[in-house]
């Protein structure tokens, strides 16, 4: 008997594994590889905020925390979200920790779908978004950041994938892959379009604190937004700390009611440990995380002015650890480019077309990595591109 084939849902069955994956199994038992594929920090998470994990296995708090997290912590995000992005969450009834970023988006697209329903997807994205919107039932209707634009995606463009079945939008702003950030004005101008469709933004701000130029602004705080948004954020990239499986989500009560009950019955609560790790570092994380962007922000600088001497033309991205330089000139796609330069110098990048249709050309170099690591891995691109 064929399991796949008997007991697998159809649905299942049809998705695709992760582009980005699929890549990494390659490097498979090779040596001296350098690796610009991760999309995680290189930074170990601060010592502070491990000790105030083992601090709290030593106190034996080893149990479930309340379903939507701990008191302590949902008053410490809410504190937070004031603070930095001018946006007031009641911790008892809007804020709901999750198993990473990842739990959040899940639950709520599983909240608010119901079957047929569209989710716009801006791409290039996070490869998770559109086969999550499949899995909880919905149709995700793509649209293209295109490089001509920075990689923002228009309102017009927006306005233009909007069907009676539409229910929410995704979008990821600093974006991984492409870094790219939307300013206040361009989201002014897409909560346009949101408000006059009637629509909720799923806004992906995992990125937030990873700026180097211009100011962020969060989704919720526009005009009119913040009964609109679904703010999912996490505590994997701004503090390194991506093994911990922590993240929230923020939303008004009447949307966190229903999606805590998924929450409720999938996962219960998250990891109790990490909970303590996260309190920590939204309490004294501020230093580490200044640290860390100004760490990325020099590595960023230089791998974006190399890859451009390169001949590989990129855009300088505003935030977020990602550079998605086009390899157009090369005369291959990404695949190609990526496969070929993996098996030629042993450097792993990740083929654009991983993160959707429009990235295409291009490939996603993550600069989350030594600066010796990156200035071997660029030297090894030069003489790669010169091959060809
Ligand atoms: N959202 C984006 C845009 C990401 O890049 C990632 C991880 O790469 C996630 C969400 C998932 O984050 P978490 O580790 O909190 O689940």
């Amino acid at each position: 008997m064929d399991l796949k084939t008997t007991y697998l849902a159809k649905h299942v069955k049809e998705l695709k594994p992760s582009g980005i994956r699929k890549f990494f199994d390659a490097t498979a038992g090779m040596k001296d590889v350098i690796s610009l594929g991760v999309g995680e920090p290189d930074f170990v998470t601060p010592w502070h905020v491990r000790e105030a994990a083992i601090l709290s296995l030593e106190d034996g708090y080893t149990s479930y925390t309340a379903n939507a997290g701990l008191p302590e912590l949902r008053r410490e995000i809410a504190e937070y979200m004031q603070d930095y992005f001018s946006v007031s969450y009641d911790p008892n009834h809007e804020i709901t920790v999750t198993v990473g970023a990842s739990e959040a988006i899940d639950i709520s697209l599983r909240a608010i779908l119901d079957p047929g329903d569209e989710v716009i997807v801006v791409e290039p994205c996070f490869v998770s978004y559109a086969p999550l919107v499949t899995l909880a039932g919905g149709v995700p209707v793509c649209v293209q950041a295109l490089k001509e634009n920075q990689f923002k995606i228009l309102p017009a463009q927006i306005e233009e994938a909007i069907t009676e079945r539409t229910k929410a939008i995704m979008i990821c702003s600093p974006n991984n892959p492409t870094g790219s950030m939307l300013n206040q004005e361009e989201m002014e101008r897409i909560a346009d379009v949101i408000i006059s469709h009637d629509l909720l933004v799923l806004s992906d701000e995992i990125y937030a604190e990873l700026v180097y130029d211009g100011n962020y602004t969060s989704f919720a705080a526009i005009r009119g937004m913040r009964e609109r948004t679904i703010l999912v954020s996490g505590f994997s990239k701004n503090l390194a700390m991506t093994g911990w499986r922590l993240g929230y989500v923020c939303t008004p009560a009447e949307i966190t009611e229903g999606l805590l009950k998924i929450h409720q019955y999938a996962i219960m609560s998250a990891p109790t440990m990490a909970q303590y790790a996260g309190i920590e570092g939204l309490k004294t994380g501020r230093e580490d995380i200044d640290e860390m962007r100004k760490s990325y922000r020099q590595r960023r600088n230089y791998i974006v002015q190399s890859l451009n001497e390169i001949g590989l033309s990129c855009h300088k991205p505003e935030g977020a650890f990602y550079t998605f330089p086009s390899i157009e000139s090369t005369g291959l796609n990404s695949e190609q480019f990526a496969t070929r330069l993996l098996h030629a110098e042993k450097v792993v990048v990740v083929p654009g077309n991983a993160f959707g249709k429009s990235g295409e050309g291009h490939v996603r170099c993550s600069y989350a990595t030594s600066m010796e690591q990156l200035q071997e891995a660029m030297k090894r691109i030069r003489r790669f591109v010169e091959t060809l």
